[in-house]
């Protein structure tokens, strides 16, 4: 039987970042996923590296603190797959945020990135609109521009993944995780491949499983403590006519939240939806309510699209946030990563819910720091905010 420090449980941006930080400080892991690499949430995101302006509304100062910096590393080792993009906010005599309001928070945006290059913003001069990709102009007071980055979140997760093989990482796939039974030192844990069921033995238990991890910590005996969480659906879709200027960031004329209309490969991906999901993760599908909300956003904006219908989406994907369990709306709670173990020393099992794209790096280092009382010594092999990424081919 294989023996492994550390096993994860999940191809998506958590598990990728985990294999990758275990391997990077020398120790033997091993990343079991079920369908496909990014197969889940992280080909299903707005794909955006940010700092998440909108949490600064709901006071998440560490988070996009955190989120710039990383921002900033990933700018730096994944250039061939994070590009900084002029974002566009435009505002109207009767948009809610004001261009004041946005310049403070785009001041206190820039605070929290270290003032740098990347953290510049100001107003785009009215002469310039007309090089907006046909923005509505009629009663348009202002339009600021800031700068974030744009990825491709399923190419990201690949090259990750090929980065921690190349530090001797192995990736089991398609493998799906049935079982775990914990000891005093080590973990049982069981997948199946096609028909045959394989055992090994871990140090540590990774469970980043996204939507499934609470169905995946629900496999681990004896039993342990499941948070409590909402799953809360996002939707995207995709129209063929294309925009280049950069991506816009408007308010639904339908509620007044936050939506990205983004040029993507060469057409315009706009999102995303908030709607709470009590199915199963696997059965998640944009609804034609959410369609519908998304298509509203650009024929507001963009008078030139104002004939869309849902005949001319091209592409539509849904994916699940795992948020912690409240009753406020799910664009107020806390975006912060859920990091929960089996006990407070030398833990057996460490389950990841919820998170961000943009901080799976950050991530994958706290884990390793809460397992790396259960590890064995090991001789560190790499820095993963030196590591760079490739885009995959
Ligand atoms: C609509 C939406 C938009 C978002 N936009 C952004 C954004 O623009 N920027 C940003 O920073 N963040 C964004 N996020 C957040 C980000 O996408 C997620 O936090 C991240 O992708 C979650 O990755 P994960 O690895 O935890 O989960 P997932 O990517 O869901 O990966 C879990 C994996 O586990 C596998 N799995 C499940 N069960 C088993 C099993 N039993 N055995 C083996 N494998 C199993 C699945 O197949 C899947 O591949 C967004 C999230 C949503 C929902």
């Amino acid at each position: 039987m294989k023996e492994y420090d550390v096993v994860i449980i999940g191809g998506g941006i958590h598990g990728a970042g985990v294999l990758q930080a275990a391997a990077a400080a020398g120790h033997s892991a091993l990343l079991m996923e079920r369908a496909s690499l990014a197969a889940g949430t992280s080909s299903r995101s707005s794909k955006l590296i940010h700092g998440g302006l909108r949490y600064l509304e709901s006071g998440q100062f560490a988070l996009v603190r955190e989120s710039l910096r990383e921002r900033d590393i990933l700018l730096r080792i994944a250039s061939e797959l994070v590009e900084l993009r002029a974002f566009y906010i435009p505002v109207y005599r009767d948009t809610r945020r004001r261009p004041w309001q946005l310049k403070i928070g785009l001041w206190i945006y820039a605070l929290l990135g270290g003032f740098d290059a990347a953290t510049r913003f100001g107003r785009v001069p009215a002469a310039e609109w007309p090089r907006l990709d046909g923005l509505k102009t009629r009663d348009l007071d202002a339009v600021i521009r800031y700068y974030d980055g744009q990825t491709n979140d399923a190419l990201l997760t690949r090259a990750v993944v090929k980065s921690a093989l190349g530090l001797g990482a192995e990736l089991a796939m398609p493998a799906t995780f049935t079982r775990a039974v914990l000891s005093d030192d080590h973990v049982m844990v069981t997948y199946t491949t096609g028909a045959a069921a394989v055992e090994c033995r871990a140090r540590v238990l990774i469970n980043a499983a996204g939507p499934w991890a609470m169905q995946a910590a629900r496999a681990v005996e004896p039993a342990i403590a499941v948070p409590d969480v909402d799953l809360v659906q996002g939707a995207h879709i995709v129209i063929p006519h294309p925009l280049t200027a950069g991506i816009y960031y408007v308010e639904s004329p339908t509620d007044g939240r936050a939506v990205f209309v983004m040029p993507w490969g060469g057409a315009t991906l706009i999102g995303t939806t908030e709607t709470p999901y009590r199915g199963d993760p696997d059965q998640v599908r944009p609804q034609p309510a959410e369609e519908e909300y998304l298509l509203a956003v650009v024929r507001h904006y963009f008078p030139a699209l104002s004939r869309l219908t849902r005949d001319d989406i091209t592409e539509r994907f849904a994916g699940l946030r795992v948020l912690p369990a409240a009753t406020q709306p799910a664009f107020d709670r806390s975006r912060e990563t859920i990091f929960t173990t089996d006990r407070d020393v030398r833990p057996r099992v460490l389950c990841i819910y919820g998170g961000k794209l943009t901080g799976w790096r950050a991530a994958a280092a706290h884990v390793m720091q809460r397992i790396s009382p259960s590890l064995p010594v090991a001789v560190k092999r790499a820095e993963t905010d030196l590591l760079i990424l490739r885009r995959p081919t």
